[in-house]
């Protein structure tokens, strides 16, 4: 199907390889994902999507993890969580919108290492029915137990975690501090680590992925991945997000800037270059969080031929954007695609009677 590297650049992998897992290694890690996950190939979807020149579509089952429901945000949290218990903190305290996917995960990743954990939540998204308000991720992150500050849309979500970390610490606690997303350099470090997870898996599968596709809200599973290939010395250009939170320009500057802080902690000598980093517009529609019909479509599509779920807010938006690439025939070639599915099902249930209206019309 596709060449496997030639022998000299499997060396030189291998070489760096060992570098970049040395550099891994010396960071705290919490445990929170019990090895790798699958990567499973969709043949029922190549037919439904309904194209000849169909390439194989596979995806990486990030969705597949143990704690809290799972999720890409796990993979951060092992090194934000493994931090925060270095330090020898209390408290978890981080920031998202109310039906923020990694601010459940950080509730149930806190009460596993045992942490208390406070969630500043702002209403980003104007949506304020019932399902929106009270189920989903918000129903969770109660069932985790964790503190919740809801604010305006309009606050410094961080600036308010940051004073009550400061709060915190005049009783004589300790709280560890991190924004939207767990997007700091050290919790891209997780996507990092699913770089070489997706490399391994390559090897086993005898094929290479010449697109890796993943949805970006706070980049940090791009940034990630692409820290993971570049270090490696394989192609980060082959990875593509599709925005669903920022506008395409600030995405694409968030995104370069967070792979190259992420880069520089396993990999400080080398660079990204013109071409690494691929951010694609068009699937954002109205703003972050708002439904559009190719996300209520990709959803049901991916839903009833295979019995997968892709989220409304996240996955729905960027499968979206591959179902168009490939029916457009922009990506009319036989080499296999992956798609990183990176969970967010309760956001499904705050979005209830959005789905709904669609079946009804
Ligand atoms: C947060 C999230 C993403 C986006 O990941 P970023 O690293 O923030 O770009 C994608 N899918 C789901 C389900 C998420 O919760």
């Amino acid at each position: 199907m596709t060449r496997l590297p030639e022998a000299a650049t499997r060396d030189r992998y291998r070489g760096t390889k060992r570098s970049m897992l040395s550099l891994l290694e010396q960071r705290p890690r919490f445990s929170l994902l019990e090895g790798s996950t699958p990567i499973q190939r969709l043949t029922r979807l190549e037919q439904a999507v309904g194209c000849g020149g169909c390439p194989p579509i596979y995806v990486k089952r990030d969705d597949l993890m143990g704690v809290g429901g799972g999720g890409n945000k796990l993979r951060k949290l092992e090194f934000l969580i493994g931090e925060a218990l270095d330090q020898g903190c209390d408290t978890f305290i981080t920031t998202g919108a109310r039906q923020s996917n990694h601010a459940r995960l950080s509730a149930a990743s806190a009460a596993r290492a045992g942490l208390s954990c406070e969630l500043v939540l702002t209403d980003t998204v104007a949506r304020n029915d019932e399902a929106y308000r009270r189920n989903g991720n918000v129903l969770l992150n109660d069932l985790f137990g964790a503190t919740v500050l809801r604010r305006p849309g309009d606050v410094d979500a961080l600036a308010v975690a940051q004073d009550r970390a400061e709060q915190l610490s005049v009783e004589g606690r300790r709280a560890y501090v991190v924004g939207s997303g767990g997007s700091s350099p050290l919790g891209c470090l997780g996507y990092a680590v699913c770089a070489e997870e997706i490399m391994a898996q390559e090897q086993d599968l005898g094929l290479r992925f010449n697109r890796i596709i993943v949805p970006n809200g706070s980049s940090g599973t791009h940034a990630g991945l692409a820290a993971g290939l570049k270090a490696a010395g394989d192609e980060p250009g082959r990875i593509e997000s599709f925005t669903v939170l920022a506008p395409i320009e600030k995405a694409r500057a968030v995104t370069a800037e967070l792979a190259a802080r992420t880069l520089a902690l396993i990999d400080p000598v080398s660079a990204f270059a013109g071409g690494d980093i691929v951010v694609t517009d068009g699937q954002l529609g109205e703003g972050y969080g708002v439904p559009t019909d190719a996300m209520f479509e990709s959803v049901q599509l991916v839903a009833r031929s295979e019995g997968l779920l892709l989220d409304p807010v996240y996955g729905g938006k960027a499968f979206a954007g591959l179902i168009a690439a490939i029916r457009d025939g922009a990506w009319r070639n036989q080499e296999p695609v992956l798609f990183v599915m990176t969970g967010g099902l309760p956001g499904m249930f705050a979005y209830e009677p959005a789905f709904r209206r669609t079946w009804l019309h």
